[in-house]
């Protein structure tokens, strides 16, 4: 059968706030746009992760779009770290004002994505077997949108309700009355446990690795709050990308232990306070950089579970001492520790007991068994490549992406791979998405990849590819930075070392998204180096321009 359906400028896989800002680009710019996604509906991350308290960690006023000063004057948010609903309701919002929904086909998954050199096309297949055609291909599929498999063992020996925080499908009465089990401890869990203790006839917690958690401190926005915002939006936007996370800054200039023990621990009770990402973690230069330093903030950390919770046992088991603060990254909970004071909720660790089976009713360990009616898992997601790699991505000449990364990511800024051309990540790996506030991320990104396509448009080019050089370069830079930083130190999603048999490479670039964003910038004006367009490239290396702009 031949397949009539029109080229298209631009595919899209993914329809969360990635794949809504390049339709919403593509527009604006007059190209032909078609999107899919797997879900039934607009939202990505926010569609999925119903799960009791999902809620975001990074402040809503800077966890939105700031590309129109009409949205974020006509919309409020009602609390300084929205809910899952609210968050949304707000994506929903911007799909139906900038009318976003019409170039995007639901409930269909992309399962091929083929580079047709002879056309300088990329072909889709879709789950139904049908063919989609287009110049470019933009992957907005996610860094967290792929759970990670169901590693635990002998879960499928288990008859109760087993269900997921990333694909929750049940009601929390559900659980009323039952006795219940949570496996995993990172934010995912750090959100739903206090919940789930409430409602629980008795609730296990099944803990890995113990985590550095903070009190969220969520609150309502109060008027003043919102319109003193909305006053001086751009300004904020613009600090929050010239940043290092995305979000503004708490200015801090020393280090440690330029101040004594007394002015320290006075600081981390202010910073405590604060919460946040600018809260203890960001209180000294060097807490990232530095183990020692570190280590009087995770003690301070420690210090802090040991007043909440009362049963000396448990507060040793939750008490984190196998890396350093912030290495991982830390979790933001409501009444997280003081939940482990109701009678109701023990802990178990599965570093002193490892889960052997389970039974139809039991989790078994090492240790003894725990009879349970039902088992959340919230052990997290197979980061970026498992998304990228559900795409298939392959061309004849490099073959499959998952082979060209079989020893781990190779990217050019995160947003471009050497060997598949036309081919663009939005947040991908090694951008500053895993360490920044997602959402300035993915607008600068598809500005970036959204200018370089006009560009190439303009000198007549059809076809643009990562230089070989460019990558190594990038990758080096990646590379070098993280080596300089406590993150290099610690086993977690950031290097792929949750998942089995993954290549563990860090899989972000932590200089900074201001940094980032300069860079990207001088690349463009030099004429994208790292970059061939149309078979020309700029020739220059990419570590002099980071040391320039430094
Ligand atoms: P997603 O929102 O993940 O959307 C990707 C979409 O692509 C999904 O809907 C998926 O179904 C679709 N898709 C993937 N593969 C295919 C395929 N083959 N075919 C069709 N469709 C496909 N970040 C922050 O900065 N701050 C926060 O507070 C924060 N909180 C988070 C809370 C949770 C529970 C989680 C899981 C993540 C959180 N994140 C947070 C990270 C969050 O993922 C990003 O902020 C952001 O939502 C990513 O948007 P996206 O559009 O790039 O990807
Ligand atoms: P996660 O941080 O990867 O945590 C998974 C947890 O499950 C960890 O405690 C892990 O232990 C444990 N685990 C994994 N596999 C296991 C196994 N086979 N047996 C027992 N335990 C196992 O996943 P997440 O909580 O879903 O969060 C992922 C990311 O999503 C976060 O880091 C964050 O970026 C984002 N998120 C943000 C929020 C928010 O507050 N806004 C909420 C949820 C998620 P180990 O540590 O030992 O591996």
């Amino acid at each position: 059968m031949t397949d009539t359906t029109p080229i298209v400028d631009v595919l899209c896989v993914g329809a969360g706030f990635s794949g809504l800002y390049a339709a919403y680009k593509a527009a604006e710019k007059d190209w032909t746009f078609a999107g899919f996604e797997t879900a039934p509906d607009v939202g990505g991350t926010w569609y999925w992760n119903t799960y009791p308290g999902a809620r975001c960690d990074v402040e809503s006023i800077y966890y939105s779009y700031s590309f129109s000063e009409e949205l974020q004057q006509d919309w409020t948010w009602s609390q300084r770290f929205a809910p899952q609903a609210e968050i949304l309701s707000y994506i929903n919002h911007v799909a139906d004002r900038f009318d976003l929904r019409r170039h995007f086909s639901f409930n269909t998954r992309v399962v091929a994505s083929t580079w047709l050199p002879e056309a300088g096309l990329w072909e889709l297949t879709l789950d139904s077997g049908e063919t989609r055609r287009g110049r470019y291909l933009l992957a907005g599929s996610g860094g967290l949108s792929a759970p990670k498999d169901l590693d635990v063992p002998g879960l499928e020996n288990f008859t109760g309700i087993t269900v997921s925080t990333s694909r929750w499908n049940i009601p929390l009465s559900d659980l009323e009355g039952k006795r219940v089990a949570v496996i995993g401890t990172g934010s995912s869990a750090v959100q739903c446990i206090p919940l789930i203790a409430e409602v629980a006839k008795h609730l296990t917690v099944f803990q890995r690795t113990p985590n550095y958690v903070f009190p969220a401190r969520n609150a309502a926005l109060p008027n003043t709050v919102v319109d003193e915002i909305k006053s001086d939006y751009p300004a904020i936007r613009e600090e929050c990308r010239h940043s290092i996370g995305g979000i503004p800054e708490r200015p801090v200039y020393d280090k440690a232990f330029d101040v004594s023990e007394e002015e320290r621990r006075e600081r981390y009770e202010r910073a405590y306070e604060l919460s946040g990402f600018n809260g203890v973690g960001a209180e000294f230069t060097d807490l990232l950089l530095d183990v020692k330093a570190n280590e009087t903030a995770s003690e301070f950390v420690r210090g802090k579970i040991r007043q909440i919770v009362e049963d000396p046992a448990k507060a040793a088991v939750l008490e984190p001492r196998l890396h350093p603060l912030g290495a991982k990254r830390s979790c933001f909970g409501t009444d997280y520790y003081e939940t482990f004071n109701r009678p109701n909720v023990s802990v178990v660790s599965l570093r002193d007991e490892p889960i052997e089976t389970m039974t139809a009713d039991s989790i078994v360990t090492k240790a003894g068994s725990y009879e349970v009616d039902a088992i959340v898992i919230a052990i997290g997601f197979d980061a970026f490549t498992g998304p990228l790699f559900g795409l298939n991505v392959s061309t004849p000449a490099t073959g499959k992406l998952q082979d060209a990364w079989s020893d781990g990511v190779r990217t050019f800024l995160g947003i471009m791979t050497a060997g598949f051309p036309n081919f663009f990540m939005i947040a991908g790996p090694q951008s500053p998405a895993l360490a920044s506030n997602v959402v300035v991320t993915i607008e600068q990104a598809v500005d970036w990849i959204t200018d370089l396509i006009e560009h190439a448009k303009d000198q007549g080019a059809d076809v643009i590819e990562a230089t070989a050089e460019g990558q190594d370069d990038w990758v080096t830079i990646t590379e070098e930075t993280v080596n300089q930083t406590l993150y290099a130190t610690t086993d977690s999603w950031y290097r792929g070392s949750n998942v089995t048999g993954k290549p563990t490479t860090f899989l972000g670039y932590v200089g900074g998204v201001g940094k980032y964003r300069r860079m990207c910038t001088e690349l463009a004006k030099r004429g994208y180096t790292g970059v061939e367009i149309g078979g020309e490239t700029v020739n220059a290396s990419i570590g002099r321009i980071d040391e320039e702009i430094a």
